[in-house]
């Protein structure tokens, strides 16, 4: 498997407005994208730190697989995405070497990007995503 670097952490918050104002105004940082992804029931905000994102997520539905982590967790850091060269073949060697997948096939995330997860029961407790950019 070839990881490249960490593509993005995923942060699931009630409120994004709130959330981005933090990131704003006391990090300094600066949100460059707000992206609603329909298949996963989130709106995202993105802010670039070095190579890495931060992706905040707000639940969009209730039954959202981001307001049922909230009602389990809290908010907090959510996943932890890797960038990586050859999704399908990540897939398959994780899968091979007895990780449970949650897609066993690569969907479409948030900038077009093409991503997968791996279960938490099989990653000591992080939902792990990778993620492959499509153009490289
Ligand atoms: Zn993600």
């Amino acid at each position: 498997m070839n990881i490249s670097y960490i593509e993005h952490i995923g942060i699931a918050v009630k409120d994004l407005n709130k959330a981005i104002e933090y990131y704003e105004q006391v990090l300094g940082l600066k949100c460059y994208a707000i992206e609603e992804v329909k298949d996963q029931k989130v709106k995202t905000a993105f802010f670039q730190v070095g190579q890495t994102k931060i992706e905040l997520l707000e639940s969009t539905a209730d039954e959202g697989p981001v307001a049922r982590f909230i009602e389990k967790k809290g908010e907090g850091i959510h996943h932890m995405a890797f960038a990586v060269k050859d999704i399908n073949g990540a897939l398959s060697e994780a899968e091979k070497k007895g990780v449970q997948l949650i897609d066993k096939q690569p969907r479409n995330g948030a900038e077009g990007l093409n991503i997968a997860f791996l279960h938490p029961k099989s990653t000591f407790g992080v939902l792990t995503e990778f993620c492959e950019h499509p153009e490289k």
